[in-house]
């Protein structure tokens, strides 16, 4: 029998799996305090030894090892971190006067095939568990010594392509007696797989549901994108204005500003177009430089044009703060290095 993950049961499952074990029920509620803490079965301290023994031989609980850990001057850190199989990770934790928010992964490598993205280089290796979710959490916490406010999913992988996994590690990290994060704290962000994202919403779950665009009509996202073939621009928006209907929750479009590509006046003018009257919120990115891709970031002037343009149409619209630029390393890029190396 394949030994249980800890970290990726709930408190109801870690009762059925200390009964199980033949051991009360009562036992539970310690072995799960201790993991919500962040411990290992050998910390359990308030176990008898051979509790401790038995969980040992049927159970683990899952951990991260640091590889690399950065440091920026305006308090970003990047992580990638290590799995016993070998695979990495990589995990940002970013300081804003509202509290600390981590960005981590959800798969090892992306099938999703984006042309500007360094993670999906090598194509997926494996999905992460929501134990493993969960376990980039406490190594970013114990690594920083600071407490996580907010989750982005918004590290390697994509999210809705390893689903079941993402809403438990939703399910456990909201639990009340879990790490008791509200949901509207977590965002998740989506290359747009539109059968997903409807799911999602019938899910009624009130975490933030961010769309990466990235581009205003299918010829340009075509290029750039390849599950656009899949689900046009048409057919995401219409996912898209479902999951605000259903939801109410208000969509944030992630757009990276390409120069000479996407970010022109009239790039901004079809944009607004497409999302009008649905409460949209755009958060424009400057394109992090990949070094394997011909993309380049858009000037300053450009970025700044394009967002006059949304905010005349009264598109709602944010340009990214660029955290953690002097450790750099864009997307994809710390476990992209480690893997060449
Ligand atoms: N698969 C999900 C989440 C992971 S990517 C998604 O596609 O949304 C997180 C965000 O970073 C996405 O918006 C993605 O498009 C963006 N991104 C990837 N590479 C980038 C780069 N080089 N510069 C700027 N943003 C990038």
């Amino acid at each position: 029998m394949d030994k249980v993950d800890l970290l990726s049961l709930t408190a109801v499952e870690m009762e059925e799996f200390v009964i199980s074990l033949g051991e009360a029920k009562f036992r539970a509620k310690q072995v799960y305090e201790w993991v919500v803490k962040g411990n290992d079965i050998p910390e359990m301290t308030n176990l008898s030894v051979a509790f401790r023994e038995k969980l040992a031989q049927n159970a683990y609980v899952s951990r991260v090892t640091t590889v690399v850990h950065q440091k920026s001057k305006d308090g970003t850190e990047k992580f990638l971190f290590a799995f016993p199989d070998g695979q990495n990770s990589e995990c940002v934790l970013m300081r804003y006067h509202h509290g600390n928010s981590a960005c981590i992964s959800t798969q090892i490598g992306c099938r999703m095939g984006c042309a500007f993205c360094a993670s999906t280089r090598g194509g997926l290796v494996r999905d992460l568990t929501p134990g493993e979710m969960l376990a980039e959490i406490y190594g970013i916490m114990r690594e920083s010594g600071e407490r996580v406010s907010s989750i982005v999913l918004m590290g390697t992988g994509e999210p809705l392509d390893n689903m079941e996994n993402v809403e438990k590690f939703i399910q456990l990290i909201t639990a009340e007696k879990g790490l008791n994060l509200g949901a509207r704290h977590i965002s998740l962000s989506t290359c747009g797989l539109c059968p997903k994202i409807d799911m999602l919403a019938d899910k009624k779950l009130q975490i933030t549901l961010s769309v990466s665009l990235h581009a205003p009509n299918n010829e340009k996202r075509n290029q750039i994108m390849p599950v656009n073939k899949a689900y046009p621009v048409e057919e995401l928006m219409k996912s898209c204005r479902r999951y605000f209907d259903v939801t109410g929750r208000r969509i944030s479009f992630e757009y990276a500003m390409i120069r000479g590509f996407n970010d022109t006046r009239a790039d901004a003018i079809e944009l607004a177009g497409i999302l009008r009257n649905m409460h949209a919120h755009v958060n424009l990115i400057p394109l992090n430089y990949v070094k394997e891709s011909h993309f380049m970031p858009s000037t300053r002037e450009d970025v700044d044009a394009f967002c006059e343009e949304l905010g005349k149409r009264n598109i709602n619209v944010t340009v990214r703060r660029r955290l953690g630029s002097d450790i750099d390393a864009a997307c994809g890029q710390l476990r992209a290095n480690q893997n060449k190396g």
